[in-house]
């Protein structure tokens, strides 16, 4: 017999433990499974100086393993898994653990974030946090007079490079074509950044360094009769090329933005289903912050108790 629950949570970022926190304390029994990156993106970032009410930071890995120990406090049930398959077509709603257990579950809370996305080249996971970074609000901090370099030429892209231009000494934007996708305005104030070096036509090849990194393999004009290879002593290697929603699986009964962010009801965290909500990075295009995800989280655990309650849609 499938196993019935009044809740479920998958995803264990800041967004799913909060929601947990919230479900627990208001008796919804909620059962989260951590998905594919137990504790989320935070686990992969160094240190977190930017989380309200840690004037002395907190490393990413502790403060999940707070929230996690937090959310068990009040009851909730934290398990091992991934969904891969789900069937949101009639009530109780059907999510598949693993491709073995299936879950019943009468409101589901999606809470299972994006992944920023990499170049794929071998360096970027051995200099994972020594160096390498696909998050500026969250690691530019320690490059202060450093020399770093943002890839990626969108509206993310610029913004980086102007965040670090506040604390780096040098700015390197990488853009592999001749021009930046970004909106005018971004690019007008990334041109004009004494401190921002714009280098177009521009792909990384590889990262280099002892322990940490310490600089960059790059190419200009790959393929072509100018094509030129250059070295940058860099500090930082920042990713600024997109984020990927973890929304495939739910993409067959949930509408989606042309990126893949689950869409929901303006202010809410509400989705065109009944009962379904969808919190943190997952349905935010814009923001993705920790402390936004947290509040999304606690705004989707209190439309649950309201929808199981009968009290809201
Ligand atoms: P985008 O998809 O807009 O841009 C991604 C950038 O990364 C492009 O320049 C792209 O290059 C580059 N890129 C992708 N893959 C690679 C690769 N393998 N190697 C090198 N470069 C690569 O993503 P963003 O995250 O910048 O923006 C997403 C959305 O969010 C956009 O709609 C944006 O406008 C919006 N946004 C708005 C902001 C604001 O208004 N303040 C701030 C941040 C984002 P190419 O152009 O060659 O494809």
């Amino acid at each position: 017999m499938n196993e019935k629950v009044k809740c479920l949570i998958v995803g264990s970022g800041p967004a799913g433990y909060t929601a947990a926190i919230y479900a627990a304390r208001a008796n919804l029994s909620p059962v989260l499974y951590e998905g594919i990156q137990p504790g989320g993106q935070l686990t992969i970032t160094t240190e977190i100086e930017n989380f309200p009410g840690y004037p002395e930071g907190v490393s990413g890995f502790d403060m999940m393993e707070d929230l996690k120990k937090q959310a068990q406090r009040f009851g909730t049930d934290v398990r091992r898994g991934i969904v891969t398959d789900c069937d949101l077509s009639n009530k109780p709603y059907k999510v598949t653990i693993d491709s073995e257990t299936e879950v019943e579950t009468e409101s589901l809370i999606i809470c299972t974030g994006a992944s920023a996305k990499y170049l794929g080249l071998p360096d970027e996971q051995k200099y994972n946090g020594k160096g390498v970074s696909a998050c500026a609000t969250c690691d530019g901090f320690f490059y202060r007079k450093k020399t770093v370099t943002v890839v990626g030429g969108g509206d993310s892209a610029c913004e980086e490079a102007l965040y670090l231009a506040g604390l780096a000494s040098k700015v390197y934007l990488i853009v592999r074509k001749d021009y930046l996708r970004a909106s005018q305005i971004m690019q007008d104030r990334v041109f004009n950044h004494p401190k921002i070096e714009v280098l177009l036509n521009t792909n990384t090849l590889g990262l280099f360094g002892e322990d940490v990194l310490e600089g960059g393999h790059f190419v200009r004009f790959a393929g072509q009769s100018e094509e030129e290879k250059f070295d940058l002593a860099i500090d930082g290697f920042f990713l600024a090329i997109g984020h990927t929603p973890n929304s495939a699986v739910f993409k067959h009964f949930l509408p989606t933005d042309e990126n893949g962010y689950i869409k929901t009801i303006w202010g809410t965290t509400r989705t065109t289903i009944p009962g379904v909500f969808a919190a943190g990075d997952v349905a935010d295009p814009n923001y993705r912050q920790a402390v936004v995800a947290a509040g999304s989280g606690c705004i989707a655990a209190i439309e649950a108790e309201r929808y199981l309650n009968n009290t809201c849609l």
